[in-house]
Parts: C-alpha cells; sequence; structure tokens
C-alpha cells in the first residue's frame, strides 16, 4: 500500500475501515524500526502555567473555566523541574501552559537562557501557543529550538466550530510559517474526534501536514471536559486515533510521534498501543505533582503511574518488556543522509 499516493477518496475509504489496520501496523513499524531502531525518545513535561487568555471551546485551562484552581511557577521553580528531569535522564525539556500574558519575552528570554546555560546538552521544546514572529525570533535566540503548535484543524470553518470568533485560524496557519520559517523544529498536529470532525476534514488535515512538513507530529483523542462547552460530546476514537498514527508514520518515515497522554488517558493499553502503531516518544510529567490536577485539559487527564516522571524507571522496564529501549538523548528527528541509506520496505 503506498500511502502517499493515494486519492483522497482512495485515505477516506482507508480511513473508514479497520480492515487494513494490521497491514498500517506492519508497515508503520517497519519504517520506525529503520529509522529508529527500538529507541524511544522521552520529553520531559513541564506544564509551567495553567492560566490562558484563550477560550478554546474543548480545553479545560480555558479562560472561562472558572471552576479552575489557577497556579504559575516561577523561574526557579521551572529550572529545579529542569534540574530534576535532568538527573533522571531527559535531554529534551517541554515548556508547556496555556497563552498567558505573564509570561512576556522579558520572563520568558532570561529563564530560557538560563535553562540552556544550565543544560546545554538538553533541548528546549516550547508549547506555549501564538506569539509574534518577533517573539518567536526573540525566544529561538535565547536557546528554545523546537516549537509545538498543533494546528487542530485544517478546514477554517471546522476551525470556527472549535474556537471563538477572536481565535483565526490564518492567525494560526501563520505562526506555524513563522516557527518554520524562524527555523524552529517544528511541531503540529490535531485532535481525533474532536465535535465536527469528519472523515473529509481529517484528509484536508493530512494533507495540510504533508505541505507544512514538520518534524514532530502530535495527534491524540478528544477527551471531553466537564467544564467547556463540549462537555456532553463523545470522546474521539482509539481504533481510529491508532490507525491515523500508523498512517502518519508511513506518510512521515522520520517524524517523532509521541504515544500522547490523552491515548493513555483513553485506554489503559494506549501508550504501548501507540508505540505499536508506530509512535516513538513518550513525555513523562515533570511539573510538581501537587499541581498537576490543575492542568485539567480534559477529563481524567493521566499525570500519575507510568505518566509521571518519578515513576520513570518502571516506564523502562515496561518498554524492555515490549521490545523497545528508552534512551538518554536528545531525539533529534533522523536526517536526510540517514533517511537514503535506512530506506527499505
Ligand atoms: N496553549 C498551547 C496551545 O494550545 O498550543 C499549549 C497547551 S494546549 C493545552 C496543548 C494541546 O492540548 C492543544 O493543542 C490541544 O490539541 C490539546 N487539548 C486541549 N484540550 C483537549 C481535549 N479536551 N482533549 C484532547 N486534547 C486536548
Ligand atoms: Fe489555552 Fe491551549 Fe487550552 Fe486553547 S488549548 S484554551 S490556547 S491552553
Amino acid at each position: 500500500m503506498k500511502i502517499n499516493s493515494l486519492t483522497d477518496s482512495e485515505l477516506q475509504d482507508l480511513l473508514a475501515t479497520n480492515e487494513f489496520d494490521n497491514e498500517l501496523r506492519r508497515q508503520a513499524l517497519a519504517l520506525r524500526r529503520n529509522f529508529y531502531g527500538n529507541k524511544i525518545f522521552i520529553r520531559g513535561l513541564i506544564e509551567f502555567t495553567n492560566y490562558c487568555h484563550n477560550n478554546c471551546y474543548y480545553c479545560g485551562l480555558r479562560c472561562e473555566n472558572k471552576n479552575l484552581v489557577r497556579y504559575r511557577l516561577n523561574t526557579k521553580e521551572i529550572l529545579a523541574c529542569a534540574d530534576k528531569g535532568y538527573a533522571l535522564g531527559f535531554r529534551t525539556f517541554v515548556l508547556q501552559g496555556g497563552e498567558d500574558d505573564y509570561f512576556s519575552d522579558e520572563v520568558l528570554v532570561p529563564l530560557i537562557r538560563q535553562l540552556h546555560q544550565q543544560h546545554p546538552d538538553a533541548a528546549i521544546t516550547l508549547s506555549i501557543g501564538e506569539r509574534s514572529k518577533e517573539s518567536y525570533k526573540a525566544l529561538f535566540k535565547a536557546g528554545a529550538e523546537r516549537y509545538l503548535l498543533r494546528h487542530e484543524t485544517a478546514n477554517a470553518e471546522h476551525y470556527a466550530q472549535l474556537h471563538p470568533v477572536r481565535q483565526s485560524f490564518a492567525i494560526r496557519q501563520h505562526c506555524l510559517q513563522d516557527l518554520k520559517e524562524i527555523g524552529y523544529v517544528v511541531g503540529s498536529g490535531f485532535m481525533v474526534g474532536s465535535p465536527g470532525q469528519t472523515a473529509a476534514t481529517l484528509i484536508e488535515d493530512l494533507r495540510f501536514l504533508q505541505k507544512l512538513n514538520p518534524d514532530m507530529i502530535g495527534i491524540g483523542p478528544f477527551i471531553h471536559h466537564a467544564d467547556t462547552p463540549f462537555a456532553d460530546m463523545p470522546n474521539g476514537d482509539l481504533q481510529l486515533t491508532l490507525r491515523l498514527i500508523a498512517i502518519l508514520r508511513i506518510m512521515f518515515p522520520t517524524a517523532l510521534i509521541p504515544a500522547t497522554t490523552a491515548l493513555a488517558t483513553l485506554s489503559p493499553e494506549g501508550r504501548n498501543l501507540g508505540l505499536a502503531y508506530g509512535a516513538n516518544v513518550l513525555m513523562p510529567n515533570l511539573t510538581p505533582v501537587m499541581l498537576r490536577k490543575s492542568y485539567s485539559l480534559y477529563d481524567n487527564k493521566a499525570s500519575t503511574g507510568l505518566e509521571s516522571a518519578e515513576y520513570l524507571e518502571k516506564l523502562k522496564n515496561e518498554m524492555t518488556e515490549q521490545g523497545w529501549k528508552i534512551v538518554v538523548d536528545r531525539g533529534n528527528p533522523v536526517s536526510g543522509v540517514e533517511i537514503i541509506s535506512n530506506y527499505q520496505l
């Protein structure tokens, strides 16, 4: 099956059935093994603020959710999380948060510089939403080299179903272009099963990603949150998410694709299944334990047990049992040269 040459309607057929899942999984795993062997890269996730001026209809951190206890970590606390992670073997830190106006460039630039100086061999990834190109440049110059910004949906009407009018589809797309132009290693992606999503919008997502050609692709099931307008919407489908992970691995053989926390929340087997369908990244949580419940994107978000950096040894053992190896590594995407020399199916 040559995924990259399928027409939209052939892709649509593929998405609509589980008939080909074993074949997709076989191809995805073969590619994943070609480029990354049995390695799993880990990213230490620091959820440093749950304040957000945005109001995405799907997310528990939206500014209109008055039931959420808000917190933000200061520079010292963020650096302490990273130190703890470094000692555990993390060589990538993901600083994630809502769009919190407190974290201006004046606050973030010295923070990133200090983090970079303290751990020069670690990669700094940001996941803090939409900012001006000037701001993205300043953060890049300070030492952040990767940026995660999901496009959420490549269909403008669907985007408008998921966000209030003042959150613009065009700006989101523009931000992704800015990040690429500046030279960030860029990650994008979408939720599977977000309200209003159809097979047609999913195909648009795949085509959009083919154009953007990101190095990292994060997808996970939509999971409802009781304090959002989507409280009664059904969660995303596990098998469709896995099918899409395999399709993305085949389309983007060298991409860094996480088995996301949302996948692990949806099913106790979610993490292992994500890896079995072609994912190669895990993002254990380094946020101080007492705050984790407040980073409540969706109901029952997994944040303890194997999602937690404290259980890294246990996670390593479980991964070894499954035939994987968690490595102490920055986990860069493999380069073009390696792609050509390794490529075989
Ligand atoms: N505020 C930044 C942003 O939106 O890019 C970073 C943090 S945001 C919480 C990270 C991602 O969480 C979003 O891109 C979205 O896809 C995902 N997310 C939010 N609410 C979700 C939900 N209810 N179910 C699954 N994923 C969700
Ligand atoms: Fe804020 Fe990101 Fe949640 Fe939207 S998805 S409300 S931008 S934290």
